[in-house]
């Protein structure tokens, strides 16, 4: 379930997750922001809460954390136009799109899906949602420290692609239903995590998400 900061819960739907939406990031990749957005998924059991230990899987020696904003929707939609996109958002949070780097780069060599490098359990862990109306409008910064480290900041206003711009997108092709989410891609300063990290990413001063990896 989302958990609200105003104590209001929401059954978790499909999470939508988009590719390069920084342009620094896909440099760091050593590919282009592309033309059409990527979109992949994660089942709603990728989710994880809040101080949660997560369990890196052994199919992988390669883990990576991308931090990006969470943006949950709030209500049905399809064909959303930009203008009536913030109509669906229910509220925003941070969270880590955890990669399986070796995995899905395997994947990309040979043609394959990225399910399994990017959509196993626990995969997604995601702080508290902060309903929207407690949100500045502008551009929101992020961070993440692992081990008290820096490793990514990032800031809204670098995406490519919008918030309402994305949603639009999704809701063009998919249908958002109340409770699916939006993860919106990851600025540069991807790394790999380690068994004992502890990852803290914050939004601004309004969430913060710890995340500890065995
Ligand atoms: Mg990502």
């Amino acid at each position: 379930m989302w958990t609200f900061t105003n104590g209001t819960t929401m059954p978790i739907g499909t999470m939508y997750c988009i590719g390069r939406n920084y342009a620094a990031h896909a440099r760091e990749m050593n590919a282009p922001v592309p033309e059409a957005p990527i979109v992949f998924l994660k089942p709603p059991a990728a989710y994880a809460t809040n101080g949660s230990t997560i369990a890196l899987p052994s199919f992988s020696t390669n883990v990576h954390h991308e931090v990006e904003l969470v943006v949950v929707i709030g209500a049905d939609g399809e064909n959303v136009a930009e203008q009536d996109a913030a109509s669906l958002i229910a509220g925003v949070g941070i969270g880590l799109d955890l990669t399986a780097r070796d995995v899905q780069q395997g994947a990309k060599q040979r043609g394959e899906p990225w399910a399994v490098a990017k959509s196993w359990k626990h995969s997604a862990p995601v702080s508290a949602i902060v309903p929207i109306a407690e949100v500045l409008n502008g551009a929101l910064a992020f961070t993440l420290h692992v081990n008290g480290e820096l490793r990514q900041s990032g800031i809204t206003a670098n995406m490519e692609r919008s918030v309402h711009e994305l949603i639009s997108y999704v809701s063009s092709v998919f249908t958002l239903r109340r409770g699916d989410c939006i993860f919106t891609g990851t600025p540069e300063g991807v790394a790999q995590l380690h068994a004992g990290d502890t990852a803290i990413a914050a939004l601004q001063d309004l969430i913060t998400l710890t995340v500890h990896f065995s």
